[in-house]
C-alpha cells in the first residue's frame, strides 16, 4: 500500500487544497490543516511535495500542513518542518473548539 492510500485527505474535498477560487485563502488553509493534523502520512508527503517547491508564487496549494512559501522555506532550510506543523496544527485544534 503506498502512502497516498493512507492519506487523511483521501476523502475530503478537493478544494481545500488545492482551488483558490473556492474559498478565501485563510478559511481554505485552516480546513485543510485540520485534515492534514490527523493525517499518518505527513512526513511522506511533505517529501514528495519539497522537490517542486521552487520560485513560484503563484502556487496556492496547501499540502502537508505548508502553504508554497513555508515549502520553499524548508527546502532552503531557514524553517523547520516541524515549526511549521506545530503552528497550523495549533490553529487547526483552535478552530475545531
Ligand atoms: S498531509 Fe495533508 S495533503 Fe498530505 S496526504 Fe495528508 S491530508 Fe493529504
Amino acid at each position: 500500500m503506498s502512502w497516498m492510500q493512507r492519506a487523511a485527505c483521501a476523502d475530503a474535498p478537493a478544494a481545500i487544497f488545492f482551488d483558490d477560487r473556492a474559498l478565501r485563502a485563510e478559511l481554505r488553509f485552516a480546513a485543510a490543516a485540520a485534515v492534514c493534523a490527523r493525517c499518518p502520512v505527513r512526513p511522506e508527503c511533505l517529501d514528495a511535495a519539497l522537490p517542486h517547491a521552487r520560485g513560484r508564487s503563484s502556487d496556492t496549494t496547501f499540502r502537508a500542513s505548508t502553504t508554497a512559501a513555508e515549502r520553499r522555506r524548508i527546502r532552503r532550510g531557514t524553517l523547520r518542518r516541524e515549526d511549521v506543523w506545530a503552528r497550523w496544527d495549533r490553529l487547526a485544534l483552535q478552530e475545531a473548539t
